[in-house]
C-alpha cells in the first residue's frame, strides 16, 4: 500500500472531476425541498447516484421509505460511514443547507469507492432522513442500521470552518391535561385543564432557578380551551428543553414530569406524557477531530481550533449527537458565508450560493480525505475506538473539550 497522501491527491482529483455534478445534485435537492419522512425525490436522486457509481444500495431501511444504506466493498478492514441528510424546513426550504451534506456525503463515498479495492475496509454512505424531525438516525440506530460502521463522518453547514460541531441534548415533549367541562360560573362543577396548564409552566419558571444555567425552555400552549364561557376541557402544551448533556437532561426532564403530575393531581384533572426520544449532544473523539483539522490544514483552508469552538459553543442540537453516543464519530462545520444563523432565509439562500458551492466541494474532500486516513492506518481506527470505549466506561462524564458542569 501506498502512503495516504498518494491516495488523498486521488480523491481531490476525482472530486474535481465531478464538481459540475455535484453541484447540479446540491442545486436539485436544494429545489426539492422536502420536509422530514417525505424526501422521496431527494433520497431517490442521491441513492440512484450511487447505484450508478457501483455502490450496493438498500433502500428504505429502519422502516423508513426515504432511509438508504449504500456500500462499496473493498478488501478487509474497518467499515467508514458518510452521513447523508437531505430533509429541509416546512416554509423555509433547505435552511439548514442539508442539500450540503447529502451531496457531500454521496461524492465523498464515490471518490472513496473509485480507489477502494487498493485501501484496507469498506466505504459506505448512510441516508438518514427526519432531522428536523424526529430524528431519523435515532430511529435507524434502534434498528441496527449502523451495525458493522466503525468511523461515521458527517459535516454541517455553518458560518465558520471547524473540525468539531459541538451540539447539545435535547428533548421534546408534549403535555397533556383532561379535565371536565362545566358552565364558568360554576366553576366548582368542573376540573379546569387549562388552570393546569399555565400553574405548570409558573412552577416551571420557579423551578429553573434550581437547574444549572445551560439548561434552556421554550414552551407554548398548544391547547388551551374552546370558549370563555366554559370551563377549558383540555389544554395541552409543548416544551422543549436543552443542556449540555444527555445525563443532566434526563434529571431535568424527570422533574418537570413530577410538576405536571403533581399539579394535575392537586387540580383534578388527568394527565398524560409524550416524550420524543433525546437528541443527545455530540461526544468529541479527538482522533477523529484532528485527522479532519489535518486535512483542512493539507488544503490551506484555516479551520478553527476545536478548543475555541467549544469555548464559543453553540445551543444547536441534532440527532448525530446520538451517534456519537454509540460509535466513533465526528461531524465537522463547514462555512458557506459569515454572520449566518440556522434556520432562516438567508442560511437557505446561502445553501446555493457560490460560496455554498465551494463549501460543498471542500466538505466533500474533506470527508474523503479523513475516510483515507482510517481506511490506510489501522492504528488511528483502533485510537479512535479505545478513546470512545474510555469516554462509554465513564458514561461520558470524563470528556475534552466539553465543560460539563
Ligand atoms: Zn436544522
Ligand atoms: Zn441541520
Amino acid at each position: 500500500m501506498k502512503d495516504s497522501k498518494y491516495y488523498k491527491d486521488k480523491v481531490i482529483e476525482e472530486i474535481e472531476c465531478v464538481k459540475d455534478r455535484m453541484i447540479e445534485v446540491s442545486k436539485a435537492v436544494h429545489s426539492f425541498a422536502e420536509i422530514g419522512t417525505k424526501e422521496i425525490k431527494s433520497s431517490k436522486l442521491l441513492a440512484d447516484e450511487l447505484e450508478k457509481n457501483g455502490f450496493k444500495v438498500e433502500r428504505g431501511v429502519a422502516g423508513m421509505k426515504t432511509a438508504f444504506k449504500a456500500i462499496s466493498h473493498g478488501n478487509s478492514g474497518p467499515t467508514v460511514a458518510f452521513l447523508a441528510e437531505y430533509d429541509a424546513l416546512p416554509k423555509l426550504g433547505h435552511a439548514c443547507g442539508h442539500n450540503i451534506i447529502g451531496t457531500s456525503a454521496v461524492f465523498a463515498g464515490i471518490a472513496v469507492s473509485k480507489i477502494i479495492k487498493e485501501l484496507n475496509g469498506n466505504i459506505a454512505v448512510i441516508g438518514t432522513p427526519d432531522e428536523e424531525g424526529a430524528g431519523g438516525k435515532i430511529k435507524m440506530l434502534q434498528a441496527g442500521a449502523f451495525q458493522g460502521v466503525d468511523i461515521a463522518i458527517m459535516n454541517h453547514p455553518l458560518d465558520k470552518n471547524c473540525a468539531w460541531w459541538p451540539t447539545v441534548a435535547l428533548c421534546d415533549l408534549r403535555i397533556v391535561f383532561r379535565g371536565k367541562g362545566a358552565h364558568y360560573a360554576t366553576p366548582h362543577k368542573g376540573a379546569n385543564a387549562l388552570d393546569a396548564a399555565i400553574a405548570t409552566l409558573s412552577t416551571l419558571n420557579v423551578m429553573r432557578h434550581g437547574f444549572r444555567p445551560d439548561v434552556i425552555f421554550g414552551y407554548i400552549i398548544e391547547e388551551g380551551g374552546l370558549l370563555t364561557v366554559t370551563v377549558p376541557e383540555r389544554a395541552k402544551l409543548k416544551i422543549s428543553v436543552k443542556s449540555l448533556d444527555t445525563n443532566y437532561l434526563t434529571d431535568v426532564v424527570d422533574r418537570i414530569k413530577k410538576c405536571a403530575r403533581g399539579i394535575a393531581n392537586a387540580i383534578g384533572v388527568k394527565v398524560e406524557i409524550h416524550q420524543n426520544p433525546f437528541f443527545e449532544e455530540s461526544i468529541p473523539n479527538l482522533t477523529l477531530i484532528q485527522a479532519v483539522k489535518n486535512n483542512f490544514e493539507i488544503l490551506g483552508i484555516e479551520c478553527e481550533d476545536p478548543l475555541e469552538t467549544a469555548r464559543h459553543r453553540s445551543f444547536y442540537s441534532t440527532d448525530f449527537g446520538n451517534v456519537s453516543r454509540r460509535l466513533p464519530a465526528v461531524s465537522f462545520g463547514i462555512s458557506i458565508g459569515r454572520n449566518l444563523t440556522l434556520h432562516t432565509p438567508e442560511f437557505a439562500k446561502a445553501a446555493i450560493s457560490d460560496e455554498g458551492n465551494h463549501a460543498l466541494l471542500l466538505a466533500t474532500k474533506v470527508m474523503a480525505m479523513t475516510a483515507i486516513d482510517f481506511l490506510t492506518k489501522p492504528e488511528m481506527v483502533r485510537k479512535a475506538k479505545e478513546e470512545f470505549e474510555r469516554y462509554k466506561s465513564s458514561n461520558f462524564t470524563n470528556l475534552p473539550l466539553l465543560p460539563l458542569y
